[in-house]
């Protein structure tokens, strides 16, 4: 079986190129000078008490690898039509950070809620540490505002390893420094088997950078957060299930704090949309989600499931594909919402529905070996790419609105 990245390089110029065509589809999106690009409150289990974390999306300016082509199931914005003067001048982002911040709809919903805010995620679609996509400037200023929070304990930015070097990673550990509050940077691992990340996923980053940027992390006091993905496109349902416990495992082992999984949702102009569209690729059922959560009990501590809260939506979250019609779907989400909030995989005990058996015989189904898998779905999504059509919602995407997802949604 051909095991190795070099034995896909065919294949993985197919993939870029279909990923590269989809995104040029996508029509440039307005965004704001002034205010950020999204902003929601979502129940988060924080050192095992139920509380808010605010996330904060700045107008995104294109993350630099998406514009290569980029992974193969993001559909995140790749840029505004503002990007380059966002970058240039630090002022916009900064200011999209205050008037986020300071509007009044947030702590308001908190004490309705009558929860605190200790933890806050600022995102921008990319990588924060990216000095092509995020202004310097804007980087250490917005993480030093938000040190000064009043009652945040923890901030959490994104980026890729190879935007994490000594120089950029010890400054920001200099900005939290003395502050009390905990700086966590989450890293799209995905993966642990190469040929899945950098070729199904096209992720393109080796074992040993996760590691090394885990540990340029650890040295300086700020946490790795990994997150897995749990059924990258070209997999069976039984191979996605292993790999995530695979990944979760790995994880743990090369030094990451946290594992967030996060079940595949489809987002409109990306590969795994041209997959789904042609028949070759489903969500993940959420008894998937269950049987990963129950082969990792053991690091539960740190294994969160994730998987809400994108800018732009999804066209599809992972779901049961269930058509008996119980409410199993929303069973098995307050089950999982409740094992985030406990970490106790009991949560799952006695949800069951009738479905299960057809999510277990699919789980038995086999296919022929990966690469020739991969080959026989990029020619049918090459034969619909003349036809491709999205189901995007962009009512929904253009809203910039107070929400809260649902209790306890992410670990
Ligand atoms: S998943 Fe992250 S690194 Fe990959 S294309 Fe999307 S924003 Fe870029
Ligand atoms: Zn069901």
């Amino acid at each position: 079986m051909e095991t190795e990245v070099k034995h896909y390089r065919r294949e993985l110029a197919r993939i870029v190129k279909i990923a590269k065509h989809l995104r040029s589809l996508k029509a440039g999106r307005e965004t704001s000078w002034e205010q950020a690009a999204e902003w929601h409150l979502k129940y988060a289990n924080f050192h095992n008490e139920q509380v808010l974390a605010l996330t904060i999306t700045l107008s995104p300016t294109g993350c630099e690898w998406a514009g290569k082509g980029g992974c193969t199931m993001c559909g995140e914005f790749e840029g505004a039509y503002k990007g380059k003067a966002l970058i240039e001048d630090p002022r916009f982002h900064i200011a999209q950070f205050a008037s986020a911040i300071g509007n009044p709809a947030i702590w308001e919903a908190a004490r309705k809620e009558n929860r605190p805010i200790p933890w806050l995620r600022v995102v921008q679609e990319g990588n924060y540490t990216n000095t092509k996509e995020t202004n310097i400037v804007s980087q250490e200023t917005i993480l030093r505002l938000a040190t000064r929070i009043k009652g945040v304990e923890r901030i959490t930015i994104e980026s890729r390893p190879q935007y994490l070097n000594d120089r950029n990673v010890s400054a920001l550990a200099k900005i939290v420094a003395d502050s009390g509050v905990e700086l966590e940077i989450g890293m799209g691992f995905e993966a642990q088997d190469d040929v899945v990340r950098n070729v199904c996923i096209n992720k393109q980053g080796t074992i040993a950078q996760f590691s090394d940027a885990a540990k340029l992390l650890r040295k300086y006091h700020i946490l790795p957060l990994a997150f897995v993905l749990l059924k990258p496109p070209f997999l069976t349902e039984q191979e996605a299930i292993d790999e995530a416990v695979a990944t979760a495992h790995c994880a743990v082992e090369i030094g990451f704090s946290r594992i967030s999984c996060e079940p595949m949702s489809i987002h409109p102009y990306t590969v795994v949309d041209a997959l789904t569209q042609a028949g070759d690729y489903r969500a993940p059922w959420l008894w998937s989600v269950v049987e990963v959560t129950k082969r990792c009990a053991e690091i539960s501590k740190m294994f969160g499931i994730g998987g809400l809260g994108y800018y732009p939506i999804p066209s599809e979250y992972a779901h049961n594909h269930c058509d008996n019609g119980t409410d199993c779907n929303r069973r098995l989400i307050d089950a999982i919402l409740k094992y985030n909030a406990t970490r106790d995989v009991s949560a799952f005990n006695g949800v069951a529905c009738s479905c299960k058996s057809v999510w277990e015989r699919e789980c038995q189904v086999s296919s022929v070996p990966l690469k020739k898998r991969i080959q026989e779905q990029l020619t049918h999504v090459e034969d619909l790419l003349p036809h491709y059509a999205t189901k995007e919602s962009s009512k929904d995407n253009i809203m910039r609105s107070m929400r809260i997802l649902a209790s306890n949604s992410q670990g």
